[in-house]
């Protein structure tokens, strides 16, 4: 398991520099979260081992055992990547390090007064809805005319003291071929372009986007952290 998750690795970091060089971006500002859910908690063990000390899960207490079996090691971050439900947010602001999908008010709300419980303050990156696509959670953003709606969301999420806004999130829809993922990246850059305007004091740095078949085409439209789960862990097993 060791020697496929290095491999597969040191093959991704490769593709990550070349997706920058397209650009003229440097490498070195794209962060890889490497997604493990849905494997166990000896995969971890194996991709620390191969040197990964940034995770992402999608689930609250399948990632809270394994950031409790890793407690161990030095200068692990955990992000919480996948929507988070009412009753679970006070494991996820007690123990993980981002949350990536913040993606209504409501959660927002609610995340702040249990980090504020516990004393903590959360990195987080609003979620957007850029495809209109039902299943998918986020703010409305697919079409421009949402926009002021979304801003004034976020004007109340400013009152959020626990909460640190550092930029947005999104997942392009799933598409044959990754090229058609490009203007929903494009999409959500102008949004926090504007975002960046309408909000100036506030750090709109992040951009998470691109997951394993379209992160190279996210990195070349301006992503800070891409995602990546079977690219590097393999296809994801039954736990
Ligand atoms: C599962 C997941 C990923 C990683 O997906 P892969 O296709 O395995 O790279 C990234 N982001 C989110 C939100 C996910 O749920």
């Amino acid at each position: 398991m060791y020697q496929l998750i290095s491999k597969n690795l040191e093959q991704v970091r490769v593709q990550i520099a070349e997706a920058a060089a397209v650009v003229s971006r440097n490498p070195k500002d794209v962060k890889l979260v490497v997604v493990t859910k849905g494997h166990p908690i000896e995969a971890v063990e194996a991709a620390l081992e191969a040197g990964v000390r940034v995770f992402g899960e999608n689930y609250a207490e399948e990632g809270l055992s394994k950031i409790l079996a890793c407690s161990e090691w030095a200068g692990v971050e955990w992000h919480m990547i996948g929507h988070i439900q009412s009753r679970k947010a006070r494991i996820v602001a007690a123990n993980y390090d981002w949350v990536h999908s913040l993606d209504s008010l409501k959660l927002a709300r609610r995340l702040d007064r249990v980090a504020g419980e516990v004393g903590r303050q959360l990195p987080v990156l609003l979620e957007c809805n850029v495809s209109g696509e039902e299943s998918k959670f986020g703010f409305h953003a697919w079409e421009e005319e949402a926009w002021p709606i979304f801003f004034e969301q976020v004007s109340q999420l400013l009152e959020l003291r626990n909460l640190q806004i550092r930029g947005l999130m999104t997942m392009a829809p799933f598409l044959s071929n990754p090229e058609q993922s490009r203007p929903y990246f494009q999409l959500l850059w102008r949004l926090r372009n504007r975002l960046a305007q309408r909000f100036a004091h506030l750090d709109w740095r992040e951009l998470s986007m691109g997951m394993s078949t379209d992160f190279q085409i996210a990195i070349q439209e301006g992503a800070t952290q891409v995602r990546i789960g079977t690219a590097i862990m393999g296809p994801r097993t039954k736990l």
